[in-house]
């Protein structure tokens, strides 16, 4: 609902914004059209609360701001990507090592074997997941719980919590599902990364992720 502190805020926008309006061409702007402006404007962020999560029911423990380089997606770089990774370790290993300044590498999300949800670093930032600068800039990253060569680490709960939080990403920023937009860390161009590795069924994963887009665009 549009209160009036809300219309408030929009003047001032409007004031602020007054060049980029006039530049856009038109007289009148419709306010959702203005909003948009407003955030595409270089040097000015979207408002973050702390704790938030972008993937509703996830956890929020933050990751260190040495693993990731803060930005202003998908308005500064645009999102194409998902990438799959394990952890190659326990969920708390992983917590851990993301919260490790010294780590130098950390993944928005990681999913457990429960299909728990954790969110460590906002999709709005760059994560250090895919050793690759073009990659992480372009990608939202998701950890698996669990080894690669360990078949056993990829349970029901996780392929389903992952595929519904996969989908998510992808309605959000338009992103196609399909195996070319969806790819496993091991296909980062220059990775010496194996993961997700012979035993994540992609098959499944994707059936389960085209199922939940979907379900959502219903
Ligand atoms: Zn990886």
């Amino acid at each position: 609902m549009k209160d009036r502190d809300g219309d408030r805020r929009l003047g001032r926008r409007a004031l602020v914004l007054g060049g980029a309006a006039a530049a856009v061409g038109t007289a009148v702007l419709a306010r959702q059209e203005l909003a948009h402006v407003w955030w595409r404007l270089p040097g000015v962020e979207k408002p973050r609360v702390k704790g938030a999560v972008d993937f509703p029911g996830a956890r929020w423990l933050a990751a260190s701001p040495a693993n990731l380089r803060r930005a202003d997606r998908p308005d500064d770089y645009g999102i194409d990507r998902v990438i799959v990774h394990v952890t190659q370790g326990g969920y708390s290993s992983a917590v851990k090592a993301f919260q490790d300044p010294g780590h130098g590498a950390a993944a928005h999300y990681i999913v457990r074997r429960d299909g728990r949800v954790t969110q460590m670093i906002r999709e709005l930032d760059v994560a250090f997941h895919a050793g690759n600068r073009e990659y992480n800039e372009r990608s939202v990253g998701i950890e698996h719980e669990g080894f690669v060569e360990r078949a056993s680490s990829f349970t029901d709960a996780m392929y389903a919590a992952s595929a519904r939080l996969t989908a998510a990403v992808c309605g959000r920023y338009g992103i196609p599902v399909d195996r070319e937009h969806i790819i496993g860390h091991a296909q980062v161009p220059g990775t010496d990364h194996t993961d997700p590795g012979p035993h994540w069924d992609w098959e499944r994963y994707m059936r389960l992720a085209r199922r939940e887009r979907a379900a959502r665009t219903r």
